[in-house]
Parts: structure tokens; sequence; C-alpha cells
């Protein structure tokens, strides 16, 4: 098992300390751990967020530093919500002590996609290309990113019927993201914090990919808590393996490594 995308108590919405995590994540088995606790500079610019804790980025290097030493199969990583605004901020952060690095879409506009009030006065299309056009923009970060996290966000919390990503729905929009993660040379995630059975992304969305030559996908339960970690991971396995992956690519300082699927080594 592996898990790509974790939190912690440095991230603002954290619930967990970080040594109950890793203990957890050992009793399942896990071969490659990473936190990606949050940097939220994309908040610092809207009204909207400024009360939201920034992360303590000396203490999360010195704190995740000493226990990379005492577990070897622990990674240091960051989650990056992207905006255009905030790519300066991102700019400033010493990239060469993270193993990897998540490239994130939160907010859209003036709204995390999270927020009722981004939905106001919208139908499920119009929001949902906003939020995928968002993607698309965010793929162009001129900083060093890894991986593109969970595509199929916005519909965590939106209030329409129907909250699925469907591929049919939005063809071009997901082509024009998939073919240029592809050409980028970048990991898709396959995100599993949603209630129910589903993930981010849908396998349709899963199968153009690889359609279009994408062979590097990871694994996130983007667990905030010990009793998350893993959380389908045997159904995300067995559903990649079906559009026709055979491996998992993780990140050791920033250089891709694969773990093939039913590894336990
Ligand atoms: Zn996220
Ligand atoms: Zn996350």
């Amino acid at each position: 098992m592996i898990e790509t995308h974790t939190h912690s108590f440095f991230s603002f919405d954290g619930k967990a300390d970080i040594t109950d995590m890793i203990k957890r994540a050992q009793e399942l088995g896990v071969e490659y751990y990473c936190v990606t606790d949050h940097f939220d500079y994309d908040y610092s610019l809207l009204p909207e967020y400024q009360h939201i804790r920034q992360i303590d980025l000396p203490g999360y290097l010195a704190r995740m530093k000493e226990l990379k030493k005492e577990y070897p199969f622990f990674h240091i990583g960051c989650e990056l919500g992207f905006s255009k605004g905030a790519v300066p901020l991102y700019q400033k952060l010493p990239f060469e002590e993270f193993d990897s690095v998540l490239n994130s879409v939160h907010t859209v506009g003036p709204y995390d996609a999270y927020n009722p009030k981004f939905f106001v006065g919208k139908e499920k299309h119009e929001a949902y290309k906003m939020y995928l056009d968002a993607i698309r923009q965010s793929l162009e970060a001129p900083y060093p990113y890894n991986t593109v996290t969970h595509i199929g966000y916005v519909r965590k919390n939106a209030p329409y019927a129907d909250t699925n990503l469907y591929y049919d729905e939005f063809k071009e929009e997901l082509d024009g993201i998939l073919k240029r993660i592809v050409e980028l040379d970048k990991t898709l995630e396959i995100n599993t914090k949603l209630d129910g059975d589903r993930f981010m992304p849908e396998k349709e969305v899963l199968e153009r990919y690889y359609a279009f030559g994408g062979r590097k996908i990871s694994f996130a339960s983007d667990s905030h808590e010990p009793s998350r970690l893993g959380h389908n991971f045997d159904k995300v396995e067995k559903m990649a393996a079906e559009v026709g992956f055979d491996h998992w690519t993780v990140f050791k300082k920033q250089k891709p490594y694969s773990i093939p699927f039913g590894s336990r080594c």
C-alpha cells in the first residue's frame, strides 16, 4: 500500500498528530508514506480566508525531517493550493526540501469550491466548468510540481441532485487537462476522500488518461486522521488494473519511482 497525500496538525484543518498517522500506516504495511500538509497561499490573497492559519514552514520541515530519519518509508511533501495570484509566493518555497509536490485547485475566483457561496447563482455545468478551467490553468504553474490532485473536488459540497463529474459532460475540458498532464509528464492522483465508493477522478477519466499515454498514477486517501488511511486502496488498485495500469508512481526528492501493483516489499 502507498499513501502519497496525507495531512497532520500542521494543516489548518488537520486532525491528527503525525506520529499517530505514521504508526497507523506501519500497522497497515504502507511501503511509501508522504505527509503533504496544506500550503494555502491562494487563501492568503482572499478576504474570505484571512482567518485561516497558514503553515509554519520552518516548524513543519524541522519536525518532518526528524521523523524521516526515524522511519525510512516516511517522506516529506506539500500540497500547494494553486491560484494565479499566489504563484510568486509559491516560487519562493525551498522546493529542494520536498520529496513530493502536489498541485491542487481548491479556490476558484474568490471562494474555495467547497464553500456554498461558490455555487450561488450557478448551474452545475457553469460551476464545474469554472473549476475545470482553473485546473487547466494550474497545470502551467511555473514552479516544480509532481502530481495533479483530486480532479472532482468541486463535487464534494456541491448543492446539485447529482454531483458526479461525468466525463461525457466535460469531454473537451477533461481531454485538454489529461493530454496536458501527459505532455508535461506529471502524475495523476486517484483520491478517495469522498463518501461512498466513488473516486476523484472517475474511472472513465482514467481510461481517457490511459488512452492518451498516461501511465503515472498515485493513490491518495487524503487522510486527515489515522482511521481513514488506506481508504478504498484495494478497490482503487483493482479499478486501475482494469483500466490497464500496473504500477504506482511515488516521488523521492521529486524523482519518480515505480511500485508494482500488489507489491508488499
Ligand atoms: Zn486538497
Ligand atoms: Zn489534501
